[in-house]
């Protein structure tokens, strides 16, 4: 064996594997360069430490199961006039979710509520966070099955170990007293740990109308609007204006 693959070796059994696995790009570049003994091991390092945060990120990713990948970049703030710019920019430096805040956007359909949950969630795990998003209905169906099935079992881990969960179209369909008992009892779990971003076309105080039991709903508002911050979206819905159409734009004046 040549002392390159014996070396390989030595790396991937010390768990080094993706600096084993790079190692003759990184030992070219140490002999074009003639770098010192010093550089030649900071980089091998350096490149171990950068792959396993990019795995990292990778797997949070792929845990957070985002519905689409749109990013705050593409979020067009022009089209809200409920939020400054500068708002808008506060949210993007994720302070709040240090500050373990929550955040509630409202409004009706079409108007980004997705697309913004999304985007800060993308922005979160870029920066580190662990992020879970799931529709309200998915995380009823998980909490309910938790017992049942290891599938379930393993996301109300990950669900549970997320710093930012995104729990979409809040109240959407109708819960009964045993489902409004599990999610009750999950916000309980989050609310020290965790922020959460809920999106919901209906006013919190219409949450409650949906649900069997008032005074589950009087503690569930209690832990969710306490430490929140609310955001109404507005406008006309973007995805009926910017609808691509089978028409050609025609001319007013005619
Ligand atoms: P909601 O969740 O409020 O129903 P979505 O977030 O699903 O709305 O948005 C509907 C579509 O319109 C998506 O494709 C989204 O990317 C787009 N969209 C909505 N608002 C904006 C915006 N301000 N800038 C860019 N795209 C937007
Ligand atoms: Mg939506």
């Amino acid at each position: 064996m040549n002392s390159i693959r014996k070396l390989q070796d030595t790396l991937k059994s010390v768990r080094l594997g993706e600096a084993a696995n790079h190692l003759p790009v990184l030992l070219e570049k140490a002999e074009t360069n003639d770098d010192t003994y010093t550089t030649f091991l900071m980089d091998v390092m350096k490149y171990e430490q950068k792959r396993r945060e990019e795995k990292k990120i990778e797997k949070h990713f792929k845990w957070a199961t985002f519905p689409f990948r749109k990013t705050l970049d593409e979020f067009d703030i022009s089209e809200q006039q409920s939020m400054s710019k500068r708002q808008f920019n506060q949210l993007k430096e994720l302070l709040w979710i240090e500050q373990l805040y929550n955040l509630i956007l409202l409004g009706p359909p079409g108007v980004g509520k997705t697309h913004l949950a999304v985007g800060l969630g993308i922005q979160a795990i870029n920066q580190g966070f662990k992020v879970i998003f799931s529709s309200m209905g998915e995380l009823v169906h998980t909490l309910k099955t938790e017992e049942i099935t290891r599938k379930s079992q393993t996301r109300m881990k990950r669900i549970r170990g997320a710093d930012l969960v995104i729990i979409d179209d809040l109240m959407f369909m109708a819960m009964n007293q045993q489902e409004a008992n599990l999610f009750f009892h999950l916000i309980n779990d989050l609310y020290n740990n965790a922020c959460i971003i809920l999106t919901s076309n209906k006013a919190p105080k219409q949450w409650g109308e949906l649900l069997e039991d008032p005074a589950i709903t009087t503690a569930i508002l209690d832990r969710l609007v306490h430490r929140s911050e609310i955001i109404h979206l507005s406008g006309e819905s973007y995805r009926m204006k910017h609808r691509s159409s089978i028409f050609e734009q025609e001319s007013v004046s005619n």
